[in-house]
């Protein structure tokens, strides 16, 4: 107060009272020598604050401090007497006038008498809740409150964890049983998790389902993060059992420790929790996941590829390639179509596999202009080749994607109509994968397929849930053998005789076989003798561009010889 006239509480006192009316915080003044506290009396109108002045503070806060918060209160109004610190800054939680916990800032200036020792502790109680800092409904504190809490402790030290909790399904939850009935599950989850906490952790809602435990602790790490999502799990799970499950949700967690993080910039350190929750519910729910540095790296690649593809996709396709693989009919050794197979370059990501890339076309519904991109090349080309090799035969690998979320059939037939080609010179090749998923459509866009007199083969067979059912479900012109499958029949003489089987069976029902994955000679020769109608494989080409395939299996009108 330098040479100024010292200011005693009653002056604060009436200072306060000339301010009051016009804040909305409450201002405070803490005579710490004559342990007297003095705060704004419209505090007492909000809160269970006895007096707008009184003595005996330590002993009178446990009337309106929410009981868990009043030792770290005390803590940190220790370290004041003690003369450790001038500057109070705390938030925690007082109760309202019906006995409700309210999340509070409580800040502070310490000032001293002329011997140094701490005289009054002056300052202001804001109420987050408020500002949306604090979320009083599920009682948990809100991200600004996070943010300054993680920029305050960045700088400090590399201990600790964040561990992202979040509701499985809490919008299916919302829409199915009520907002009600979601307001509870976050209100019983906030009360799971805050009672698992220790001394050293925080907890914070983030979005409407998700909570954020910071734990601060001097050597926490991954493994104590694993431990308190189990704990937390634990106590949710024994909350659904006491209600006889009348009342089922799960949750997945997120960890992060601060060691595994270079960057502790809010923004990062939000970003790379956000990413662990996501990893954790991507790969099935109800569980935990320690954020990892190579799989946050394959994210970011997985998320600018698709990013990449997005962009090829807006400008006209660029980047992408059909290219035509040739399909040959083993009695007559004579080429009689190619499998229109899919290529994509970008000049800064190189080559990408389409084992890489159709995924994400998936994923991403880009697949569908893509799809659509690709039925176009393969008819046009056809259509040319037909110049040449009348009958020739374009076939079109489809995504079970545009057959369940566009009108894809719609599509075909407007390209072979528009390109003036015979309905049988495209076939369309379809996984059992995608069928087994959803049945009735697969089955009435394939009939549609039929009745218009366009081609069907059965993709992949002999992977994965293979099921003769299907091939009369489905009723394919063709089916295609795996090359996983052709391997090892190769290989193993009961696959081989399987493979026999197969394709015997396959004409007793009418039905045409393609064995994919003949690369050698003798390959060939073995596969022969089973007698199935088509061979697609390295021996008779690689996939190739459309004026290559031109050049290496169709050239001046004429079928080229085989080998
Ligand atoms: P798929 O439909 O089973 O296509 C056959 C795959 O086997 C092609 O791989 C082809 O290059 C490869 N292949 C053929 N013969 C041989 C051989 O003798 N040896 C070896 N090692 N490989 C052989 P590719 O081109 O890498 O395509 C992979 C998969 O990507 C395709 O498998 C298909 O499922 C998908 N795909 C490719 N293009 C498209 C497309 O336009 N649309 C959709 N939806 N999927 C596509
Ligand atoms: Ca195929
Ligand atoms: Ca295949």
């Amino acid at each position: 107060m330098g040479q100024e006239e010292r200011i005693t509480a009653a002056r604060f006192w009436s200072i306060i009272n000339i301010l009051d009316p016009s804040m909305d915080d409450y201002l405070y003044i803490y005579d710490l020598q004559n342990d007297l506290y003095c705060i704004s009396p419209r505090a007492l109108e909000r809160f269970m604050i006895p007096r707008s002045q009184f003595h005996d503070v330590s002993g009178t806060c446990s009337q309106f401090v929410y009981p868990p918060d009043v030792k770290a209160l005390q803590e940190d109004l220790e370290k004041i007497f003690n003369n450790e610190k001038s500057v109070h800054d705390i938030e925690y939680r007082w109760l309202d006038r019906e006995g409700n916990p309210v999340w509070i800032n409580c800040k502070g200036q310490v000032t001293h008498d002329e011997q140094g020792r701490p005289e009054f502790l002056v300052g202001c109680i804001n109420e987050i809740g408020r500002k949306q800092r604090a979320d009083n409904t599920s009682g948990a504190m809100r991200e600004t409150s996070l943010q300054r809490e993680l920029e305050r402790y960045a700088k400090e030290r590399l201990d600790g964890y964040i561990l992202r909790v979040g509701i499985d399904n809490f919008k299916e939850i919302n829409e199915n049983r009520g907002i009600d009935y979601g307001d509870m599950i976050l209100r019983k989850t906030a009360e799971c998790i805050e009672e698992t906490l220790e001394p050293g952790q925080k907890f914070y809602r983030i979005v409407a389902d998700e909570f954020i435990v910071l734990d601060v602790t001097e050597g926490h790490g991954d493994r104590e993060a694993v431990q308190l999502y189990k704990k937390i799990r634990g106590v949710i799970d024994y909350f659904i059992a006491e209600n006889h499950y009348e009342v089922f949700y799960t949750i997945s967690g997120g960890v992060m420790a601060f060691s595994k993080v270079k960057n502790h910039a809010y923004g990062n350190l939000m970003k790379l929790s956000e990413f662990a929750l996501n990893e954790a519910k991507n790969r099935g729910k109800n569980q935990h996941y320690i954020y990892d540095l190579e799989d946050y790296k394959k994210f970011l690649y997985r998320r600018k590829l698709i990013k990449t593809l997005r962009q090829a996709v807006n400008n006209q396709c660029e980047g992408f390639e059909a290219y035509f693989q040739p399909i040959v009919n083993i009695s007559g050794k004579k080429l009689i179509g190619a499998e229109t197979l899919l290529r994509f370059y970008d000049q800064e990501m190189g080559v990408i596999p389409p084992t890489e890339f159709i995924p994400l076309l998936e994923e991403s519904g880009l697949i569908i202009p893509v799809g659509r991109w690709v039925l176009e090349q393969a008819v046009a080309a056809c259509s040319r080749i037909q110049e040449k090799i009348p009958g020739f035969r374009v076939s079109v690998n489809l995504s079970y994607i545009q057959v369940l979320k566009s009108k894809v059939l719609s599509v075909i037939l407007d390209l072979v109509r528009q390109y003036d080609l015979a309905p049988g010179s495209l076939m369309i090749e379809l996984t059992e994968s995608g069928f087994l998923e959803s049945n009735e459509n697969f089955i009435s866009f394939c009939q549609e397929l039929r009745r218009n007199g366009i081609l069907l083969a059965l993709d992949d067979f002999g992977t994965g849930y293979s099921n003769f059912h299907y091939l009369y479900n489905l009723n394919p012109d063709t089916i295609k053998i795996d090359r996983s499958f052709t391997a090892m029949a190769l290989q193993n003489p009961n696959e081989y005789n399987l493979l026999q089987h197969m394709v015997a069976m396959t004409h007793s029902i009418n039905l045409k076989l393609c064995i994919e994955g003949v690369e050698t000679d003798q390959e060939l020769q073995k596969i022969s003798k089973m007698d199935p109608d088509y061979i697609q494989g390295y021996y008779f080409g690689k996939p190739c561009p459309y004026e290559q395939f031109l050049e290496d299996h169709v050239r001046a009108g004429e079928l080229l010889e085989l080998k």
